[in-house]
């Protein structure tokens, strides 16, 4: 099949970079525009991007001219958006009106009833709502969106549990990389020799979001799912993967080596389960002591894998265990560009 051209918005950020480097040598997505802001315009990408990747700039971005984020200068049919929340909001509808469809990283469409809050590996048929979309808002592209980064590894885990026994409540402590927080985020003097006990609207995202992607598809609208959820989010001296420390409280109770079989039997639908950027396995369950650590397990699946471990038992709820997930892999980049390929093999490009 011929490639599909696409383009990344915000490219030059720490988002941005992830799509640049995952994109390389994608069996059916080629990059034909890297867009950044006014600073960056007109520049070549690797002089106008800090590179703050392990993986080398891939050979075709370096002498490629920044364009603005605008739909007139870009000639593409997917667009990546890694764009600060507050800029998506205006743009990205601007790009889904010219018939561009925009997976989005940022948090300002996800609480819309008709945009499509994806983890396909959990919830593809939610990528129905685009027809609604299109309906409502007359637009010929679409926006689709993924999960705040700590929501993301998070929720896959907790549909594994969802699907077999029931969940009532939630309870979740972050411990959040640095890479979360965009390029060149928090200061070394903040952070060296610290925990930051707050994350601005981080809370509210992860007690939220997963309601909606664990949520049924009635019709043509999502019922949020009837789950109670706190959450307290912190940000550590961590370069990339969130981990998150959970105890959940279930329908009725089960041992951890039952909910350890449900997680790892845990399959995609099978509309997501062979798309190119489908995690392998979706979640991996760690049976030593002190795993998952962020260093060590990050980049398990290719950084698309939920990682789980300690799982045991909880003595105000049923269950606890810990969640690690790639942030601007399985959260962020490595998201969208499974959404987008969910997109394309439902026929909705
Ligand atoms: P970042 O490192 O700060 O990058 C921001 C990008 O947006 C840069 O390419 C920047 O271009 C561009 N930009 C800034 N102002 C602009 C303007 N006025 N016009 C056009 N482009 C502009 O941020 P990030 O961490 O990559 O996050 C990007 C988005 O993804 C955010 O919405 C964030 O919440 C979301 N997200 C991030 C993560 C994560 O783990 N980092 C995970 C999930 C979701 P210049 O270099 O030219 O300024």
């Amino acid at each position: 099949m011929p490639q599909i051209p696409v383009a990344v918005l915000g490219a030059t950020g720490s988002v941005g970079q992830r799509f640049v480097s995952l994109l390389d040598n994608h069996p059916w997505f080629k990059v034909v525009a890297l867009a950044a802001s006014d600073r960056s315009v007109g520049q070549s990408y690797s002089k106008a991007c800090r590179w703050i990747l392990s993986e080398p700039m891939p050979g075709w971005a370096q002498d490629m001219m920044i364009v603005p984020v605008t739909p007139d200068a870009i000639s593409a049919k997917i667009v990546f958006s890694a764009l600060p929340a507050n800029l998506a909001k205006d743009i990205e509808p601007e790009f889904a009106t010219a018939g561009f469809a925009v997976c989005s990283n940022a948090s300002s469409y996800r609480r819309e009833p008709d945009i499509p809050l994806l983890l396909p590996e959990i919830n593809a048929d939610h990528i129905a709502l685009i027809h609604q979309q299109r309906k409502q808002r007359g637009w010929s592209g679409c926006i689709l969106t993924n999960p705040n980064c700590t929501s993301t590894g998070l929720t896959v885990a907790l549909k594994a549990l969802h699907n077999s026994f029931g969940l009532k409540r939630v309870f979740v402590v972050s411990l959040q990389a640095l890479s979360g927080a965009g390029y060149p985020g928090i200061p070394s003097l903040d952070i060296i020799d610290n925990v930051v006990p707050y994350i601005g609207g981080e809370e509210e995202k992860v007690e939220w979001e997963p309601r909606k992607m664990l949520g049924k598809l009635i019709e043509s609208s999502i019922e949020l799912a009837e789950i109670k959820f706190s959450a307290h989010t912190n940000r550590v001296a961590v370069a990339n993967g969130h981990t998150v420390c959970s105890s959940v409280e279930l329908e009725t109770s089960v041992s951890p080596e039952t909910a350890i079989r449900a997680m790892t039997d845990y399959q995609a639908p099978a509309a997501a389960r062979q798309l190119p950027s489908a995690p392998k396995p979706v979640i991996l369950v760690r049976t030593e002591a002190d795993r998952p650590q962020p260093r060590l397990d990050r980049m398990t699946g290719k950084g698309m894998t939920t990682v789980v471990g300690r799982v045991r038992p909880d003595p105000l709820f049923h269950l606890k265990f810990v969640v690690l997930s790639h942030n601007t892999i399985r959260g962020a980049a490595g998201g969208s560009i499974y959404n987008a390929e969910l997109l394309v093999q439902e026929g909705l490009l």
